[in-house]
């Protein structure tokens, strides 16, 4: 099976993080030779639109992604050069889906927020002017944090989150950068089978579990619990971290297919 789409990660996996934070040549390389052969390439990131873009601009790629899929759940499409647009109307399905799921897990918030202020170490994080998400000093509190606001939202069976390292954004459980990779596919008509998948770490862990992409990998430097799905799924562990591995990720299926 060709690789047709690619979708990254961006922070851990395309780039490193300082004094690693570009791009390597080899995955220039590679990124241009998929473009030739016509594979179409998306960005999947925890960050914000602006948030992204600011971070391929900096990182020096050999061009930009076909697509950014942004904050766990936004789907953009590259028009020209530095403008990109909403494709098709996931991103307002999945803003209504998300705004009615956190009316209805009001007293899930208000939980959270009489931990916060109870615990140090934690901060929450407001995007759009609403309560999204929270910070937290140190992996090691976000691992407490994690099964803390699990047990708080056990009444909101859809009540969820995407975790990245210290950050947590609270989401619609259907709601993560797998799903919003099983509509790009779809948008694209490009099927699964053709899409290979590349990240490392927890919020990756939606697009590496085979449902949206059946090629999956993960760098060097991926957490302990991606490793062990990339396992699981039949994917590609590169011994190299960061671009260098996903590189690598896209010579080893592109060799097999
Ligand atoms: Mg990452």
């Amino acid at each position: 099976m060709p690789i047709r789409l690619l979708s990254t990660d961006f922070d851990g996996t395309l780039i490193g993080h300082h004094p690693d934070a570009h791009t390597v040549r080899s995955l220039s390389g590679a990124l241009t030779g998929l473009r030739r052969q016509g594979a179409v390439w998306a960005v999947n990131t925890g960050r914000q639109l602006w948030f992204a873009l600011e971070g391929l601009e900096q990182a020096a790629l050999p061009h930009d992604p076909e697509f950014v899929l942004t904050s766990e759940k936004d789907i953009y499409r590259r028009i020209e050069e530095g403008s990109w647009e909403a494709f098709g109307d996931w991103n307002a399905q999945t803003e209504r889906q998300t705004l009615e799921l956190f009316d209805r897990a009001a007293q899930v918030f208000t939980a959270i927020e009489k931990m916060v202020a109870t615990r140090d170490g934690i901060e929450l994080l407001y995007e759009n002017g609403r309560l999204a998400g929270l910070m937290t000093a140190d992996p090691g509190t976000m691992d407490q944090v994690a099964d803390a606001v699990r047990e708080l939202a056990v009444a909101v069976p859809e009540f969820s989150f995407n975790r990245n390292h210290v950050w947590m954004r609270f989401a619609h459980r259907a709601i993560h950068k797998g799903s919003s990779l099983a509509e790009l596919s779809r948008l694209t008509g490009i099927p699964r089978a053709d899409v290979l998948a590349i990240g490392d770490h927890h919020n990756d862990i939606p697009m590496l579990d085979g449902s949206s992409a059946a090629m999956v990998a993960c760098p060097a430097n991926a957490v302990r619990e991606v490793q062990e799905l990339v396992r699981r799924e039949g994917g590609y562990i590169s011994p190299h971290p960061w671009g260098e591995g996903v590189a690598d990720a896209i010579r080893h299926f592109s060799a097999v297919s």
